[in-house]
């Protein structure tokens, strides 16, 4: 997923039971796990030892079958690490992992064969890396992509995995229902600012400076307990 869900959207449920101050931290913490080294890899750094290691732990975090990503209602180890969440911080980078795993369902955090989509279609395809959705470049995490997984053989609607992403989130934080407006009529950027706007936050770019010289050694701390906790339980 990407910065409209991980950010915007989260502030924007998180606000309807806490206050915007405290929305805008768990929020910020759930996004700066997709922007630091610590936490995820590029294009640049997936061939680097621990990229496998990161993607599990943040990003694709192994279901009851120990291997690809499956959704919070089948997957125990997720549910233990938002339990154990005891701050907003570490609230923050649990739930980017819940939403990960919904739009990750089916991919393994690392190399696997079982994440090769166009291994027929496409020498290039075949030949590249079976990395996490590699294969599938970013339509995965798209929020208004219909894509199509020759793997499963089904016709994929982030829409919907994403708005029972967002359920979820609204379950764990106890948030009333339908507290989240989705505007699917409107370009990415709008749509994260509506969100913004509705529950009261700033935009990611403008606190950033500020919570990562505030909150960015306790939020480092948090990532790596989080790393060494699902790292441990399997
Ligand atoms: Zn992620």
């Amino acid at each position: 997923m990407e910065h409209d869900q991980h950010y915007s959207r989260t502030a924007n449920i998180a606000a309807t039971i806490l206050r915007a101050d405290e929305a805008q931290l768990l929020a910020w913490s759930n996004w700066m796990v997709d922007c630091t080294t610590l936490t995820t890899c590029n294009a640049a750094t997936w061939l680097l030892p621990g990229a496998g290691r990161r993607m599990k732990a943040f990003h694709f975090i192994p279901g009851t079958n120990g291997f690809w990503c499956d959704i919070p209602d089948y997957n125990m180890r997720l549910r233990d690490l938002i339990g154990r969440a005891g701050d907003w911080i570490e609230l923050g980078i649990a739930l980017h992992a819940l939403q990960d795993s919904y739009s990750h369902q089916d991919f393994v955090g690392g190399f696997s064969k079982h994440n090769s989509g166009f291994a027929y279609a496409s020498w290039w395809r075949s030949v590249s890396p079976n990395f996490c959705h590699n294969d599938f470049v970013k339509l995965p995490d798209m929020y208004d992509a219909v894509w199509y997984d020759p793997r499963t053989e089904l016709i994929v609607d982030n829409e919907k995995r994403f708005d029972a992403a967002a359920a979820y989130v609204r379950a764990v934080m106890k948030a009333p229902p339908r507290q989240t407006r989705v505007f699917p009529t409107v370009r990415y950027d709008d749509r994260k600012r509506k969100w913004e706007e509705e529950a009261g936050v700033q935009p990611f770019e403008d606190i950033h400076k500020d919570y990562w010289s505030k909150y960015g050694r306790k939020w480092q701390k948090a990532a790596v307990r989080q790393r060494t906790f699902i790292l441990n339980s399997f």
